[in-house]
């Protein structure tokens, strides 16, 4: 998997509202719930997944946060400014905090991972034709991303 230079310098649209990340990413993946929908307004998200202690973003008053129904919470962030979706915090049961990146916020020739599935592919307004596995159906979705994260983790750990 290619790597995220720990310290890449990361904003949104407009370039108000910025962070850092200082860990590599637990995995990458495009999601195509209603809700990433709505949020992105695009056909689907591609999110790319870190720890929050791996991404330095002390900018809150910037953000304008929205948590959407339907679990797992997610406090969806979008720059006050562009409003372009630029971070979102995930807090699963048991797991540590996570933040999701909108990948298109991460800068153009950063080694982002490379995306490992297709999620809430039931909730699709477009066919997507590559060789990517796509999980249909809520529970299949979840225990995909959940086993992703894992091992994620767990790779995250080795390089630490
Ligand atoms: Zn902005
Ligand atoms: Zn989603």
């Amino acid at each position: 998997m290619n790597q995220i230079n720990p310290g890449q310098h990361c904003h949104c649209e407009c370039g108000k509202t910025e962070f850092t990340i200082t860990g590599k990413p637990l995995m990458r993946m495009f999601c195509h719930c209603t809700i990433c929908q709505e949020f992105n307004d695009a056909n689907f998200a591609d999110v790319t997944i870190f720890l929050s202690k791996d991404i330095e973003f002390d900018q809150t008053q910037h953000v304008d946060f929205k948590k959407y129904k339907s679990p797992p919470a997610v406090d969806r962030g979008k720059c006050g400014s562009c409003h372009k979706p630029i971070i979102e915090f995930l807090n699963l049961p048991l797991f540590p905090s996570l933040t999701i990146i909108p990948s298109q916020n991460i800068e153009a020739g950063s080694n982002l991972p490379d995306a490992c599935a297709h999620i809430f592919y039931h909730r699709r307004v477009q066919e997507i034709n590559d060789n990517l596995p796509k999980y249909s159906g809520y529970v299949s979705s979840q225990v995909l991303m959940t086993r992703k994260l894992l091992s994620g983790m767990l790779e995250r750990k080795k390089q630490a």
